[in-house]
């Protein structure tokens, strides 16, 4: 009876201890992959999301002895994806691809969950694949496949693809767990960046919003002003002299009185592709208001930019508007020339007055002229 209780006793204690090494090699694992987890995370702290795929499948790739491991950003229903980083070809950068030719990538964004297949010789989700090698007698040299999925914001996903060729030995269980560790802790730092990138992403289309003009894309008026300030800075520092035509469409209001509002919009639309044609590339273009336009000319002085005035009102003269199958729409237009440094000119205001005086002397001799 006594030594019956004893051998309950011992095997009470013999399970016990089993289950106490149990849970500390349990906790000895949890501690090595927090503390991997807080290594990646102090690393990739403050990265681009592209420097984080970079370092995630150097890792990968090196820890796994991997032929080939990427990223590929994709959504669940897809039917190409994008190839942010490739290991073993560092310098590709948003390669395309079709998403058909990898199954485990789709089944890995459907499923959201890890694939593993540790070999595409007998996977079910291959034999389309195979069937299409077999008919165009292609030599595989991949074997082993991984696909792990991981959140990059709401709605929006990638997908870790892992593989060895098959001098290499298959994937085991083992692996997919420590790929699935480093992607997981990788995922808290690829989502902070990668939404810090779309902010600043959509800041800058927001900013780019703010300084064009809808109708014809070019600059406007506020951002010329502050372009302005910043060349008439330049003049003062280089002293080299600046130009500035103030041009403005004459009678424009008989355009659209004839041929609607819609066709004036179209005419300038075409008159800013003109006049944005007819620059150099430091040159700047805005439109001023209605159916005034602005050129800015660095490095001009009067003379070269009168004689390019002129130039730019025989161009529109004897221009035809094809606007809504019409031929015969006819523009002239009246500019202004002025030029800085100039006796009495010191800002941004003086030169816009100056270029308006000479514009406004250029309607009052008739119109179709340059005056400066
Ligand atoms: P002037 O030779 O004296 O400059 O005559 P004008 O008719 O061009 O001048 P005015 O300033 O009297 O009229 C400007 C016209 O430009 C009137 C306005 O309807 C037209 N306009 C201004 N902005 C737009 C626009 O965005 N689209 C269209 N279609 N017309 C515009
Ligand atoms: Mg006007
Ligand atoms: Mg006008």
């Amino acid at each position: 009876m006594q030594s019956e209780t004893d051998n309950e006793v011992q095997a009470l204690r013999s399970a016990l201890r089993m289950a106490e090494s149990e849970l500390q090699r349990f906790r000895d694992e949890e501690e090595s992959r927090r503390q991997l987890v807080e290594v990646l995370n102090e690393v990739m702290g403050n990265l681009p999301t592209e420097e984080i795929f970079h370092l995630l499948v150097r890792r990968l790739a090196r820890a796994l002895n991997l032929s080939h491991a990427s990223v590929i950003l994709a959504n669940p229903g897809d039917r190409t994806g994008i190839v942010a980083t490739a290991f073993e070809q560092p310098h590709l950068h948003d390669l395309e691809i079709e998403l058909d030719k990898y199954p485990e990538v789709v089944s890995a964004l459907n499923g959201g969950i890890p694939v593993l297949i540790p070999d595409l010789e007998f996977c079910p989700l291959y034999i389309p694949l195979r069937e299409k090698w077999a008919r165009e007698s292609t030599r595989v040299t991949i074997r082993s496949v991984m696909a792990l999925p991981f959140p990059l914001d709401e709605g929006k996903m990638g997908v870790f693809l892992l593989r060895r060729t098959v001098e290499v030995p298959k994937f085991e269980t083992a692996d997919v767990q420590f790929a699935e560790t480093v992607v997981k802790s990788g995922a808290p730092a690829i989502q902070r960046a990668y939404a810090l990138e779309t902010t600043r992403a959509d800041n800058h289309r927001l900013e780019a919003l703010a300084q064009t003009d809808p109708l014809t894309q070019l600059v406007n008026r506020r951002a010329l002003t502050i372009r302005l300030v910043t060349e008439m800075e330049r003049v003062r520092r280089y002293n080299a002299p600046l130009a500035m035509l103030l041009i403005d469409l004459d009678h424009f209001k008989l355009v659209n009185d004839t041929y609607g509002h819609l066709a004036g919009d179209d005419v300038l639309f075409a008159v800013a592709s003109i006049l944005q044609r007819a620059v150099r590339s430091v040159d700047l273009v805005a439109r001023y208001g209605g159916e005034e336009f602005v050129i800015v000319l660095p490095e001009t002085g009067k003379q070269g930019a009168v004689a390019f005035a002129e130039r730019l009102r025989d161009r529109l003269a004897s221009n035809r508007f094809t606007i809504a199958g019409r031929q015969d729409i006819r523009v002239t237009a009246s500019i202004g020339v002025a030029t800085y440094p100039s006796p009495g000119l010191d800002s941004v205001e003086d030169l816009f007055r100056a270029a308006d005086s000479a514009l406004y002397r250029a309607k009052g001799s008739g119109r179709n002229l340059v005056c400066g």
